[in-house]
């Protein structure tokens, strides 16, 4: 499936039933977020639908992240509508420039923009906050809103079960003027941290405790990055994401389903605030998608950070963490994830996704990108005994074989080359048809040779085969093609080869579900998730540049790591094996 071939599901639906009954279609924009009586001054919207990412900047993006992404954006991208970008950043403490720099980074990476038309589409929610004021107080006005004073344990002993109705607080019939007052004087600072809150007034007997008057504003004497010590009373999340979503016209609210109880909240408060007048309408509408859970990978962000902190990881960049920036770091690319995205689509029940699965998207795409190259992993010398000593030549290897536009590139061939360790086997197993003494393989790009033996060191360790040519046999020469022979290896020439630093990836977890058997998720690394080895690599891989992308013949899908490599001496990371090849790996 193409990046552009679309896989219908129920949010698409959704999206295409309000477009063909034109329910957004007379909506005014002003062109920045606002209230209905700015919006309302707005030319009809020219996007078609609106749509957001809205992170909380206090943690590096994951592949869940990903998946939202590449839904919101996508949507947007497929339906001419506008994805907004918005930090949302209304709980003071938590977020650093740094997570905001990086989740910028993060959607520009797999390909996506904010912008749309003129209009730049980034916000922050929390330059939202003398809205949510105003709106908060209109609520007060009309009713639909209290302080309470309730101590947290009071509060708590009200709300009731699941089973069991609430009961009101004794603050609950306080006037409007009294309410008005009290929630000026919190705003003013004059009360400490937990002593009163706003409350909606929705009915505390309610089957959905979410409507049994949830809380709306809070006191935190904080300092938020944003804003500063402006604030010290701050909206909760349930409140301040149906109004963010208002403010900037979204139409599709697209949530994980943790939130569908939330629904009823979001629906109430911005119809009150529709009736007040505080919101553009049509009001958006919140739909719930379930989360991403990938097998052999963990996403939640609390044992991500114990990764990065017990040092079991290089980092928060690691190749082997599910963040977007050790994706970016391991080679994964844009299109892959977004192919992923694609492939898995939405649904509204919780399953999981076989991180096998991601990693066919991503060789789908590599084998299509990828120029092939030569490296030998775990090199042992072959010495062809009937070469002449000072001889070399040049032999051709295609950069694609499915791209005989890419061309050719020489490889030079000389007496002593590198081949893999395990391309020899002094006796052979059952079914070996590579190199063993009297049989014969051809050297891929090259000529046919014939083993004749092996040199070992006093530990029995192999320290050089020996071979014979067969001069009449270079690949691509008049006859060459007579030479049957079962085996094709790969090889280096030892006088031309570059010696590098290549390491072998693999899943950071050997288990499909990390933690889940009881016990603590550490036990579960994969002891041999990350293998250095010192390969020997074709001359023209000296000149990859950062972040360049190849086939290693043979072993899999390789980048050149644009942090660690230094100018002149890329260090490579695998990226993903050339098939499915795993198998677990014994636990420690
Ligand atoms: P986590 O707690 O897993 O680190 P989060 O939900 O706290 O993630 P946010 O910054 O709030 O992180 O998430 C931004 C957006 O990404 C939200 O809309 C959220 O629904 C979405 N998102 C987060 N994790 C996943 C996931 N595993 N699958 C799909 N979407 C996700
Ligand atoms: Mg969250």
């Amino acid at each position: 499936m193409s990046d552009t071939e679309k896989t219908s599901n129920f949010i698409r639906h959704i999206i295409e039933a309000d477009l063909a009954a034109g329910k957004y279609a007379a909506r005014a924009w002003s062109g920045k977020p606002g209230p209905a009586a700015q919006q309302k001054l707005g030319a009809g919207d020219t996007a078609k639908i609106r749509t957001r990412f809205p992170p909380e900047p206090n943690g590096y993006l994951h592949f869940g992240h990903a998946k939202s992404i590449c839904l919101n954006f996508g949507l947007a991208r497929d339906y001419d509508g506008a994805c907004h970008l918005r930090f949302d950043d209304t709980n003071p403490e938590k977020e650093e420039q740094e997570y905001a720099d990086s989740i910028i980074d993060a959607v520009r990476w797999l390909g996506f923009d904010w912008h749309f038309g003129a209009e730049n589409n980034l916000y922050h929610a929390s330059d939202y906050f003398p809205w949510m004021l105003a709106f908060a107080e209109k609520l007060i006005d009309a009713g639909h809103a209290y302080v309470d004073s309730q101590t947290p344990e009071e509060m708590r002993a009200r709300r009731g079960t699941l089973t069991e109705a609430g009961k009101d607080s004794p603050f609950r019939t306080r006037t409007a003027a009294e309410n008005r007052e009290l929630f000026a004087r919190m705003k003013a600072g004059e009360f400490a941290d937990g002593t009163h809150v706003l409350r909606a007034k929705i009915n505390m007997a309610s089957s959905n405790i979410n409507l049994r008057d949830p809380t709306i504003y809070r006191i935190r004497h904080a300092t938020h990055h944003n804003t500063g010590d402006t604030w010290c009373i701050y909206p909760m999340y349930t409140f301040a994401h149906p109004i963010e979503d208002a403010l900037e016209n979204i139409t599709h609210s697209i949530c994980t389903l943790e939130f569908e109880d939330q629904r009823p909240f979001y629906d109430w408060l911005l119809t009150r605030l529709a009736e007040l007048g505080c919101v553009n309408t049509p009001l958006p509408q919140q739909i719930e998608f379930s989360r991403l859970n990938l097998s052999y990978v963990v996403l939640s962000k609390r044992k991500l950070i114990q990764l990065v902190e017990e040092k079991h990881v290089s980092g928060w960049d690691d190749p082997r963490l599910p963040t977007l920036v050790g994706a970016r770091r391991r080679g994964y690319t844009p299109e892959g994830f977004r192919h992923f995205a694609e492939m898995i689509g939405v649904s509204k029940s919780d399953s999981w996704i076989d991180f096998s699965v991601f990693e066919e998207c991503q060789r789908q795409h590599l084998n299509d990108i990828a120029p092939r190259r030569i490296a030998v992993l775990d090199p042992v010398k072959l010495i062809i005994d009937n070469y002449p000593d000072k001889q070399e030549e040049m032999c051709e290897a295609p950069n694609h074989p499915q791209k005989p536009e890419w061309g050719k590139r020489p490889i030079p061939f000389s007496k002593e080359l590198w081949i893999e360790r395990e391309d020899f086997m002094e006796t052979p197993i059952k079914g070996y048809f590579r190199l063993f003494p009297g049989n014969t393989v051809r050297l891929r790009y090259g000529f046919v040779i014939k083993c004749i033996g092996c040199d070992k060191d006093a530990s029995g360790k192999i320290t050089a085969v020996h071979c014979e040519y067969l001069p009449d046999s270079k690949s691509g020469t008049p006859g060459s093609d007579t030479y049957k022979v079962k085996g094709n290896i790969h090889w280096v020439s030892a006088a031309h080869a570059y010696a590098a630093e290549v390491r072998l990836y693999d899943r950071l977890f050997a288990v499909e579900a990390p933690g889940a058997d009881g016990g603590d998720f550490i036990s579960d690394l994969n002891q041999n998730s990350r293998i250095t080895v010192k390969a020997q690599l074709e001359p023209t891989l000296k000149n990859a540049a950062a972040e360049e992308r190849f086939q290693f013949e043979r072993h899999g899908y390789f980048i050149a790591d644009h942090v660690d490599s230094t100018s002149g001496t890329p260090i490579f990371n695998r990226i993903v094996t050339l098939k499915e090849s795993w198998h677990g790996t014994a636990k420690k």
